[in-house]
């Protein structure tokens, strides 16, 4: 059965790459694959960005416009501001006479953006970027002091003294992202300047908080997963017991408390062992169990894997957002108690949804366990891939799913940006290069290899060129997902005895299938499509095979909890992985958002690809009349069908009023 004519034209067809002049030459003195997360321990590894290539598609088109646009915005506004200045004013010995500039976390910014522009550069082998990077590298290696240490904010003349604010003064905070960025460039170019000095910083850490020092630990953990992973890759183990030493230590409230907070705002209350869910600022918690879970791989330690599993699933289940959103309080950014998941308070803060990627991944990579991976997927479309505006140059801090008023547009920067709209730049600017460091490197996530399988994790318009149990294997996705369900995997090369794929059936794919064409599908092979669970669907291909996977991608209503109090009564709708939302501007006047109630039994798919839902209007008292008293008789109006959009494509049309979930009318059967 011939299954051409079912697949959509798509961006980025392999005749795309016939051109060799269109594929850039990795950097030539390379080793190894270039990935943020590697570890001989670990029984499977990411692909990096010279053996997965996007060609256009979703996230083709994110991270090219991340390399265009989003990396050169990030670096301009830091140079605007001073941050970068910073630098070059410890270099000079200014400090006495020009004040730090930004808060002082700000160093880590210029770190994670030279993680960004490091990977892309491994992925677009652009010497205009490369340039740019070791630029940037020299003002920040000429500050360094003597003995290792590196910061702007501390230390020097007409500063305060190093390490006299653990609690808050970020230091070791700073030192593990540039421990990320050594890491993204030992991996992809090999030791220059950069990774020196971070050698030299990492030594000095261990120095200075080694065994026999007296004690400490950062107030905001990430010194962990960067001491850890640069210990991989430099193959040097005291890097790694050194951040298992900070582990150890966190939990004893040894950490003196910001002012109206506790000290599990930055987990210094209960040890990670004794942890069953993750609690205080998300953030902090997050990177925390991302470094732990590292830790725990390469030191062997099975108990504190298991326990970080166990507070995975318990903050999964009962402390995140339908969009794969952490964070519900907005006083320390941070957990909620079980279910208390408010949406319009919901702070999930872009970095806490990134930093739940590193941790989800991790436990994928130790695990091979799927639940995460589709825990990935939701975070990267409707978290991370509604962070950035279709331009690149915009960004949310806070991605609640509700946002009562349309806002209006102020100037940037902001401190954070609880709005309506995305900001150019933020005072606390985290999530912009975040964002930036997590798009240059999502190839690493959307496939894996192991122990003689290669597995696809998240569906894209992308060519597969690896090793497989020491075969190369070549593959080509092609895909409009997610706006389109069927994903087309033709198997370009493939050792005679064939390779064994597993591919990811998502959770929410009920009825899924796959059409498996060609000389050597193994038993999948039919001349019709046959239905796959969800879950892992494993299958061995040979050269010139052809799979097509059919997800399908019907809207869906989805229902909380009830234990959820703030959405009992409401619905969500999604469709595929992407969550969708309701703008004020797509509700006719003169009813307004927060009067629409709607029947999720009526949601629809339209042939243009919109999804409507039948919507009814209940009138709202006149603002001004009390807050409280007897029930006052209000009958709904009927409106129409309203349409519905994906969450990630919210406030591109202007400032705008949203929800995510909509109370449903009297007359539905989930009311
Ligand atoms: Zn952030």
């Amino acid at each position: 059965m011939p299954v051409d004519h079912t697949i959509p034209p798509t961006e980025g067809p392999s005749s795309a790459v016939s051109d060799p002049t269109e594929v850039p030459a990795p950097p030539a003195d390379t080793h190894g694959p270039a990935l943020p997360v590697l570890s001989p321990a670990l029984p499977r590894r990411g692909l990096d960005s010279t053996e997965l290539r996007f060609r256009g598609g979703f996230w083709g088109r994110h991270q090219d416009t991340n390399s265009s646009v989003t990396i050169p915005h990030c670096l301009a506004w830091m140079e605007r501001l001073g941050w970068i200045e910073n630098f070059d004013v410890v270099a000079q010995g200014r400090t006495a006479a020009r004040p730090h500039a930004g808060f002082e976390f700000v160093d880590s910014e210029v770190y994670k953006l030279l993680e960004a522009m490091a990977w892309d550069f491994h992925r677009t082998g652009d010497p205009a970027a490369d340039a740019t990077f070791r630029a940037l590298s020299d003002r920040i290696v000429a500050a360094q002091d003597a003995d290792g240490y590196l910061n702007t904010c501390y230390g020097h003349d007409g500063q305060a003294s190093r390490y006299s604010n653990l609690s808050l003064g970020h230091e070791l905070y700073c030192l593990g992202h540039l421990l990320q960025a050594a890491v993204a460039r030992l991996r992809t170019v090999g030791d220059d300047p950069l990774v020196e000095a971070a050698r030299s910083a990492a030594d000095h850490v261990c120095r200075r908080f080694g065994p026999e020092a007296p004690g400490g630990l950062c107030g905001h953990p990430e010194i962990e997963m960067g001491l850890a992973e640069f210990g991989r890759a430099t193959g040097d183990i005291r890097y790694t017991e050194q951040a298992e030493l900070f582990v150890r230590r966190r939990g004893f409230r040894t950490l003196p408390p910001p002012v109206l907070l506790g000290s599990d705002y930055f987990q210094d209350d209960v040890p990670l062992l004794s942890r069953t869910v993750w609690s205080g600022h998300a953030v902090r918690a997050l990177y925390l169990a991302a470094g732990a879970v590292d830790i725990a791989v390469d030191l062997g330690d099975h108990a504190l894997l298991e326990a970080l599993d166990g507070q995975w699933h318990r903050t999964v289940s009962r402390r995140t957002y339908l969009t794969g959103g952490m964070g519900s309080r907005y006083a320390d950014e941070g957990f909620g108690e079980d279910f208390e998941l408010p949406t319009d308070r919901a702070y999930c803060e872009t970095c806490a949804g990134i930093a739940s990627i590193m941790v989800s991944w991790r436990l994928y990579l130790a695990t091979g366990s799927v639940e995460f991976v589709d825990q990935i997927e939701r975070t990267l479309h409707n978290v991370v891939a509604g962070a950035v505006s279709s331009e690149g140059n915009a960004f949310f801090y806070a991605n609640t799913l509700h946002q009562r008023g349309e806002g209006t547009v102020t100037e940037p920067p902001s401190p954070r940006a609880n709005s309506a709209f995305r900001a150019e730049w933020f005072d606390v600017a985290c999530c912009p290069t975040n964002i930036a460091r997590t798009l240059a490197s999502l190839g690493s996530y959307s496939a894996s290899v192991e122990d003689g399988r290669l597995a696809l994790l998240q569906y894209a318009t992308c060519e597969i060129r690896t090793e497989v149990g020491g075969a190369p294997v070549a593959l080509a996705e092609n895909t409009d997902y997610p706006h389109d369900g069927r994903i087309r995997i033709d198997v370009e090369e493939a050792p005679k005895q064939g390779v064994d794929l597993r591919l990811r059936i998502p959770s929410w794919a009920e009825g899924a299938t796959i059409l498996a064409e060609g000389p050597g599908v193994g038993d999948l092979r039919s001349s019709s499509p046959r239905r796959v669970d969800p879950g892992w669907v494993d299958l061995r291909a040979h050269a010139h095979d052809r799979l097509e996977l059919l997800l399908p991608m019907s809207a869906r209503a989805t229902f909380p909890d009830p234990h959820i109090d703030a959405v009992r009564g409401c619905v969500a709708f999604e469709r595929g992985p992407q969550v969708l939302c309701l703008e004020s501007c797509d509700v006719p006047p003169p009813t307004d958002l927060e009067e629409i109630l709607v029947d999720p039994s009526t949601v629809a798919d339209r042939a243009s690809g919109d999804v409507s839902v039948g919507a009814w209007g209940l009138p709202l008292p006149h603002a001004g009349s009390a807050a409280y008293g007897p029930a006052v008789p209000r009958e709904p109006h009927p409106v129409g069908p309203v349409t519905l959009i994906p969450y990630s494509d919210r406030a591109e049309r202007g400032t705008s009023a949203m929800r995510v979930f909509l109370p449903c009318s009297p007359s539905s059967e989930a009311s």
